[in-house]
């Protein structure tokens, strides 16, 4: 089983990187964002709660994200292995992620991290915002505190990774398709 964890901050690419590795390599796509996207768009309780954190560009409180996770694990049977794209945002998400993984008897392949200059990941958030319809893409204060809030509660995962001898950086920056080759190489040595 191939359990990738995709990483990096808001628009380094991990939606359209996500997409070809499931294409290639048969995996499940598990992306927090698209999950509670989908609930609020169903106007679940758990979408009506989402909501709020969402608007601001703030963090879903862990409980609510290990748990919409650890339900979609459970529910998916008969797959190569998972992409999460997303998730983990927060050591304690890792940590929970780790143990969600060895409950059903899997582990994390590694991380693959996409790493883009800040000036680049606002120009590529204000472009998807023109069409992606998502309000927090439109508002350059909310575009601002995902950044900080990845710099402050996000990048700390990547040294939890590294500190197990996982972690891959890999540059965001160039073609889809030449930053899917560089992709691929990683994956294909798991
Ligand atoms: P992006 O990577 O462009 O910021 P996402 O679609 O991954 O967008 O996430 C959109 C929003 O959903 C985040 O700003 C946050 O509010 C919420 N969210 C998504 N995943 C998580 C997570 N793992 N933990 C907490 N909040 C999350």
């Amino acid at each position: 089983m191939l359990n990738i964890v995709l990483f990096g901050p808001p628009g380094a690419g991990k939606g359209t990187q996500s997409e070809k590795i499931i294409a290639k390599y048969k995996l499940t796509h598990l992306s927090t964002g698209d999950l509670f996207r989908k609930h609020l768009g169903e106007g679940t309780e758990l979408g009506l709660l989402a909501r709020k954190y969402m608007d601001e560009g703030r963090l879903v409180p862990d409980e609510v994200v290990i748990g919409m996770v650890g339900d979609k694990i459970k529910n998916t049977t008969g797959t190569n292995g998972f992409i999460f794209d997303g998730f983990p945002r927060t050591v304690a998400q890792a940590q929970a992620l780790d143990t969600l993984m060895a409950q059903n008897n899997m582990s994390i392949s590694g991380m693959i991290a996409l790493e883009v200059s800040e000036e680049v990941l606002k120009e590529r958030i204000r472009e998807r915002g023109k069409t992606s319809g998502r309000t927090d893409d439109q508002d350059e204060s909310k575009i601002q505190t995902r950044i900080n809030v990845y710099l402050e509660e996000t990048l700390p995962v990547a040294a939890y990774y590294e500190s197990q001898g996982k972690l891959e950086k890999i540059n965001g920056i160039g073609t889809i398709d030449g930053i899917f080759e560089d992709i691929s190489k990683v994956i294909d040595k798991y």
